[in-house]
């Protein structure tokens, strides 16, 4: 029997994976020349540090027991505790966990917070669920997910259908299993729990901000700028009212539900309204109902992806005419459409950038939870914003030296903070 290699990688890392985790190995494989000497460490980023795989049985409101599987992954802990969100997907797998992990990472390290990457998903649909199974779903995975996680560990976060409500019963759980009440566990608590005002909106107040920036670096003013948005959950939903707020018109939105347009600008609140109450945008008044294919072919100035992976490919990415795409989402463009955007004039502001708010204010959250100090919402933006504006003018002062995309300017800046860590502390045991 041929031994097997011990450089080779373990099978459920397959490097010709198309999904999430694929679409990350590409993006390494795209910054490995930058990173000089420290590309000898580089195969650190290819697997996470430690992936965990739980069953969560539950008892449903009928009386039978359920089965679900879950999933923590820490993918690098290099410059300090796991950080990231718990999705709650149907479609949720150990590989799409593992890329969302490997991109908090980056993320992390992208605008400078002292956290590493984690993720966590429940492979379920919470819409098929009444609140108390799904409260039972979250304690149970919690439990199980405690022998990896604390305030000093990894902290998880709201992700994809998971909110302020999700965390209080992490917290809880948490806290119940250890003894103590530790509101450092988990960041995107309600502001009654530890929480920080200002973390609801900070994903999307994150794109805004960079959204700005971006456009004013391509002379693009965002008065009268049009903004097509696909998502209206918290990312999609907030952006889309600040830029309507600083005059934008957002021209059209696309959710799971359908896609509504209107040349003349959507009524943001009024749509926001609309899905409160019917659950998603199609049939909003005062728009008219248009199919995807001609949803991304809008001409627009701004387009904002803020659901979930690979909606921007090889399928659809010559149809675009953005001038910018702002991701919002995380993973939502893949390395061919990347190509074909850039190629095609296209800014793409990325991911591990332009969504950072979010870890952004949960890192406020947790120095808040640790000092027992509280900042004003005011304070919160406005750290949030320098330390978002900070970031970008850096990543595209990288990329402009390098003649690199921003998504590779981003991914020097993070791979270079994330190895130097690596290496500085040397392999133990
Ligand atoms: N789920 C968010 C993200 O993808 C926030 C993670 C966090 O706050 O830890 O960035």
């Amino acid at each position: 029997m041929s031994e097997h290699p011990a450089h080779a990688l373990p099978s459920y890392l397959d490097p010709h994976e198309l999904g999430p985790w694929g679409v990350y190995l590409e993006q390494v494989e795209r910054v490995t020349p930058y990173l000089g000497k420290l590309s000898k460490w580089v195969e650190t980023l290819k697997r996470p540090k430690r992936s965990l795989i739980v069953d969560v049985p539950v008892e449903l409101d009928n009386g039978t027991i359920a089965h679900f599987e879950g999933y923590r992954v820490q993918h690098n802990t290099s410059r300090g505790p796991g950080k990231g969100g718990v999705r709650y997907h149907q479609d949720v797998t150990l590989s799409e966990v593992m890329a969302l992990a490997a991109w908090m990472s980056v993320k992390s390290a992208a605008v400078n917070l002292p956290f590493g990457g984690a993720k966590g998903g429940i492979r379920f649909d919470p819409r098929n669920y009444s609140k108390g199974e799904i409260e039972r779903i979250t304690r149970r995975y919690t439990s199980e997910i405690g022998v990896i996680i604390g305030p000093h560990k990894d902290i998880p976060a709201p992700d994809v259908n998971t909110n302020a409500q999700t965390m209080a019963w992490m917290m809880d759980t948490y806290s119940m299993n250890n003894g103590t009440t530790t509101t450092g566990v988990v960041t995107g608590k309600p502001v009654s729990l530890g929480g920080s005002l200002g973390r609801v909106e900070a994903t999307g107040r994150g794109v805004f901000v960079v959204g700005c920036e971006a456009a004013r670096d391509q002379g693009i003013a965002i008065e009268g700028a049009r903004v097509i948005i696909q998502g209206f959950g918290n990312v999609g939903g907030t952006a889309a009212r600040l830029f309507y707020e600083a005059g934008a018109k957002v021209i059209a939105v696309h959710d799971h539900t359908g896609c509504v347009h209107n040349a003349n600008g959507l009524d943001v609140l009024a749509l926001t309204k609309h899905v409160e109450e019917h659950g998603g945008v199609a049939g909003c008044p005062n728009t008219e109902s248009i199919a995807p294919a001609d949803f991304w072919a809008l001409e627009t100035e701004l387009l904002i992806p803020a659901a979930l992976e690979s909606q921007i490919n090889a399928s659809n990415a010559n149809s675009i005419r953005a001038k910018i795409v702002i991701e919002g989402a995380n993973g939502p463009t893949t390395p061919e459409a990347d190509d074909i955007l850039t190629a095609n004039g296209t800014l793409i502001v990325p991911d591990v950038l332009a969504n950072a708010g979010g870890v952004t204010v949960s890192y406020f959250e947790w120095v808040q939870d640790f000092s027992s100090f509280y900042w004003t919402e005011t304070e919160i933006n406005h750290r949030l914003e320098a330390m978002m504006r900070a970031a970008y003018t850096s990543v595209s002062a990288v990329a402009k030296e390098h003649q690199v995309t921003q998504r590779t300017g981003a991914f020097i800046t993070a791979c270079t903070r994330i190895l130097e860590s690596r290496e500085v502390r040397g392999l133990y045991p």
